[in-house]
């Protein structure tokens, strides 16, 4: 994958067609952006004295618009997605994750921002961020089965093995639930933190309260969270 960038404005010919050029980024002269020497040591370049001929020429006219692509590269290694992130990228997306930011927005904000010296980020995708997740190891990266349900099972009996017991009732779907007034095709998972426990008992002496939510995931399961 390569990127193209305009380095000039367009043109407008006597027809009255408009032509646009998309150069290689790798190619061209680089301009600095003001801030001198540093700046262009500490990021890099991608494109100091490098003439490559890759270019997408687009005239546009009223009727359609030709597109002409020349994608041979020249004078320059063009294999960016063979290149890892680099630390500092890699060190701010996890921060980003911390912080509860999404995927999609962190990905969205990448790309509104890159510029022809980004580098390797400007191939950022999905896999990237897991790759991120499990390195830096930040919470709830682990989907242990594709199926959710499978998934969420494998994930009780984890919490069981390691003695967590935050499970405080579990029903699949087609378990018995007669005893708890609860149909074959219920699925009931129940979850409490020692830290929640400690508050319920604490400060839910008189009342309890619960709070529904729908919408949540594709399985149409509805969460209820309780508190005081
Ligand atoms: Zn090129």
């Amino acid at each position: 994958m390569s990127k193209y960038v305009r380095q000039r404005g367009s043109k407008t010919l006597k027809n009255g067609d408009i032509v646009m050029n998309y150069h290689c980024c790798r190619s061209g002269t680089y301009k600095p952006k003001g801030k001198g020497v540093k700046s262009l040591k500490s990021q890099g370049s991608a494109k100091i004295g490098i003439s490559c001929p890759a270019i997408i020429k687009v005239r546009q006219s009223t009727e359609n618009v030709v597109v002409q692509y020349f994608p041979n590269h020249k004078n320059h290694e063009n294999q960016l997605q063979h290149f890892r992130l680099s630390e500092s990228d890699r060190a701010a997306v996890a921060g980003r994750l911390k912080e509860g930011v999404s995927e999609k927005k962190i990905l969205q904000d990448i790309r509104e921002e890159i510029t022809v010296d980004s580098g390797r980020k400007m191939l950022i995708e999905k896999k990237d961020i897991h790759n991120i997740k499990r390195d830096f190891n930040i919470n709830g990266y682990i989907k242990r089965h594709e199926v959710d349900v499978v998934s969420v099972k494998l994930w009780t009996q984890e919490m069981k093995n390691n003695g967590e017991n935050c499970i405080v009732f579990f029903k699949e779907q087609r378990q018995s639930g007669n005893d708890y007034g609860l149909k074959d095709e219920d699925f009931v998972l129940i979850i409490t933190t020692d830290f929640q426990k400690d508050m319920i008992t604490k400060y839910g002496k008189d009342k309890i309260s619960i709070d529904g939510t729908h919408g949540l995931n594709t399985a149409m399961i509805l969460i209820y969270t309780q508190f005081w």
